[in-house]
């Protein structure tokens, strides 16, 4: 059995491109207008800068000052979002999407060459009918298609063979095992352990003592032993945005700044939808790809952005992050009630 993962390569950024030709081959930088507005997507050439994804935008212009800023075009985004997810399921295999450009692709029993053969033809396919490039790895776990997938970046194509897998990974950095965030890494590497490999070698005692009760599992991992089966979404009732960052995210700063930013977008939508919402959840991935989310449901149904960016920040309060490297933040409305609520006290 093999596991796909597809993404896009510097989405926004290559979208903003292959939409302004003028843009190839300089430092582009996508982000928002605001005082706080932080860098969402980065193109390659920005990167040698130290520009990417989650930094602050003055931050980014400081450290290129050519840097070239395009602001975000969400519904462009999620237009051509649906083109490429239609590509990913299009011989019917389940996805399962990470973000807007990102999902792993369950392609069942078949040989590594007919996997790897099925990964190109998506490449080929997003690359001609949408006009963007996206790297693959293919391997039989979702971490280590992960991996892949992020080592051949851009425009690539990895295949890791079965067996070949704790090789494939044994000289990596630890900090790229899923769970693994540079706090934690930074330890290791006081203990002497700096790679994968290291981690795979370890006894039962000592990954427990390093790791705790997740040792074993993490030790799995290291030894590329991943049995997480790619999960297809289910429909809701309900509007939702999300970003996924290219780096994982650790100041709560940043999550608060996004959150008023999907507050106003999701108000915007509600209103244009002639909707209100009586529900406001916010949706966390951790760098390790486990998903939890908080909800609450107001005292009166909303459309209003200050009202959902309050609830959420409640949400994100109760979520108790204290520093966990954050890989995706989502908000989500529901409950939804078609036509005004009554906006008592707001105006008054
Ligand atoms: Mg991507």
């Amino acid at each position: 059995m093999f596991i796909v993962h597809v993404d896009i390569d510097a989405f926004y950024a290559s979208v903003a491109v292959r939409d302004d030709p003028s843009l190839r081959g300089k430092p582009v930088a996508i982000a928002g207008s605001h005082r706080r507005a932080v860098v969402l997507t980065a193109s390659y050439e920005a990167r040698p800068f130290g520009v990417r994804s989650a930094i602050p935008l003055y931050r980014a212009l400081e450290l290129c000052p050519h840097l070239i800023v395009v602001r975000p075009e969400m519904a462009k985004y999620k237009e051509i979002s649906r083109e490429v997810f239609a590509i990913f399921g299009a011989r019917g295999h389940a996805v399962e999407g990470l973000s807007l450009d990102e999902a792993f692709i369950d392609v069942g029993g078949v040989t590594l060459d007919e996997a790897a053969a099925f990964a190109q033809t998506i490449r080929a396919d997003v690359r001609a009918q949408v006009g963007l490039t996206i790297s693959a790895g293919v391997a039989s776990g979702k971490m280590i298609a992960k991996v892949a997938s992020d080592n051949c970046k851009p425009d690539g194509l990895l295949a890791i063979a079965p067996g070949e897998e704790a090789a494939f990974l044994a000289p990596l950095p630890v900090g790229r095992l899923w769970g693994i965030g540079p706090k934690t890494a930074a330890r290791l590497n006081e203990h002497g352990i700096g790679t994968i490999g290291q981690v795979a070698e370890l006894d039962d005692a000592r990954v427990r003592q390093l790791f705790g009760s997740w040792g074993i599992e993490v030790r799995d991992l290291a030894r590329g032993i991943d049995r997480r089966t790619v999960e297809p979404e289910r429909e809701t009732k309900s509007i939702s945005t999300e970003e996924t960052f290219e780096y994982d995210v650790r100041d709560e700063r940043v999550l608060i700044s996004l959150l008023r930013d999907f507050a106003k977008e999701l108000g915007e939508k509600l209103e244009r939808e002639n909707c209100t919402a009586s529900t406001v959840g916010i949706k966390i991935k951790r760098a390790d790809v486990r998903i939890f989310g908080r909800q609450t449901h107001l005292s009166e149904p909303t459309r209003d952005p200050r009202r959902i960016y309050r609830a959420a920040l409640h949400c994100l309060q109760r979520a108790h992050l204290n520093g966990t490297p954050i890989r995706l933040l989502g908000l989500r409305v529901a409950s939804l009630t078609q036509g005004d609520a009554k906006q008592l006290g707001l105006f008054g």
